[in-house]
């Protein structure tokens, strides 16, 4: 993995790094590039422009690796209420949510995660649209997916993550291929070790394609999260090899990444959904934006000393 990343990712999770990014003035600016705002108003509002662009949204209500019940039941508490906004705002035909199982209580308990992401896709099929569980770092990745298996006994639109990066990936790419089932396919954006990961960005980009061919031969449909433009080009020829029309598939971009690329997609008649976080904890967020793209990094430290 590229040193920069290395570094970023690990003072993702410093205290002291946290402060002095989350304190500094500059913070507001940066973040606000890839964050749609701290309140359900602000995403809400965000959800209701690109939806008017023709886009199609999911949201994050941002947070992570809580150990605290309080503030797991908060989170819950935040999707439930805005799924109701989605609702009242009839964008939920548009929008759905993306769940992260370590912010609703993964690292307490496996089951308080489960009983808590029913909570919020009981919700969700209430107000019309559905659910995807974000892809963590690989330590969650079985427990998530038991999770996912559970949620899919009543609610089988649950949609999975899975990260090209992880060695794994291909397997749990056929696995999860069946008729009806949702499954995106990032990179991946943690920092992983080689036992498990491949650490080479072209191995990476080998092993998407891989998977992209096991999603499309596959009977579910396929979420491609990716703004490489090779990659991009190849998702569409592929699709096309499969016959796969417009509609059986997606291509997903970040909130603030390449935002004409996905006006230009979705114009040429492709399903575009954008991934929109919101929310006052958006420190491992941005940190990991800033990972993947070191002009962005510099961006901020020179940001950051006032240059
Ligand atoms: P890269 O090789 O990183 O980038 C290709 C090109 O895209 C770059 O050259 C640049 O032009 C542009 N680009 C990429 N990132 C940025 C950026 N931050 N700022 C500006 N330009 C950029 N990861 C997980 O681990 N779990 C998840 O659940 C998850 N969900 C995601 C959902 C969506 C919709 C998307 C798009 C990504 C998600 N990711 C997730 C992140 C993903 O794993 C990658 O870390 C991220 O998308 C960067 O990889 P890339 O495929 O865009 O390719």
């Amino acid at each position: 993995m590229n040193p920069l990343r290395t570094l970023i990712l690990a003072a993702a999770g410093n205290d002291a790094v946290r402060h002095l990014v989350a304190t500094a003035p500059v913070s507001r600016a940066v973040v606000r590039r890839f964050v749609a705002g701290e309140t359900a108003s602000d995403a809400v509002g965000a959800t209701a422009a690109l939806v008017a662009d023709g886009l199609t949204v999911t949201l994050d209500h941002l947070g992570e690796d809580t150990t605290d019940r309080a503030l797991a039941e908060r989170t819950v508490q935040a999707y439930l209420a805005l799924l109701d906004r989605l609702h009242a705002e009839r964008l939920a035909d548009r929008a759905e949510v993306s769940v992260k199982l370590s912010a609703v209580g993964q690292a307490l308990d496996e089951r308080l995660a489960l009983e808590n992401a029913s909570r919020i896709c009981a919700a969700a099929e209430q107000c019309g649209t559905t659910v995807t569980l974000d892809a963590e770092d690989h330590t969650t990745t079985d427990s998530t997916l038991r999770v996912l298996h559970e949620l899919r006994r009543s609610w089988p639109w649950v949609g999975a993550v899975l990260q090209a990066y992880l060695r794994r990936t291909q397997a749990d790419c056929r696995e999860l291929a069946g008729p009806g089932s949702r499954v995106r396919l990032c990179k991946g954006a943690y920092a992983e070790p080689p036992s498990v990961a491949f650490a080479d960005a072209h191995e990476v980009d080998l092993s998407y394609v891989r998977c992209v061919n096991e999603l499309l031969a596959g009977e579910g449909y396929p979420m491609f999260a990716t703004h490489d433009p090779r990659l991009v080009e190849i998702i569409g020829e592929r699709a096309r090899w499969h016959d796969r029309k417009p509609g059986t598939f997606e291509y997903q971009m970040l909130y603030g990444v390449r935002p004409d690329e996905q006006r230009r997609l979705a114009r040429a008649g492709n399903t575009v959904r954008i991934y929109l976080p919101y929310g006052e904890q958006w420190y491992g967020y941005l940190m990991r934006r800033l990972a993947e793209r070191p002009a962005n990094t510099t961006f901020f430290l020179r940001a950051l000393a006032g240059r």
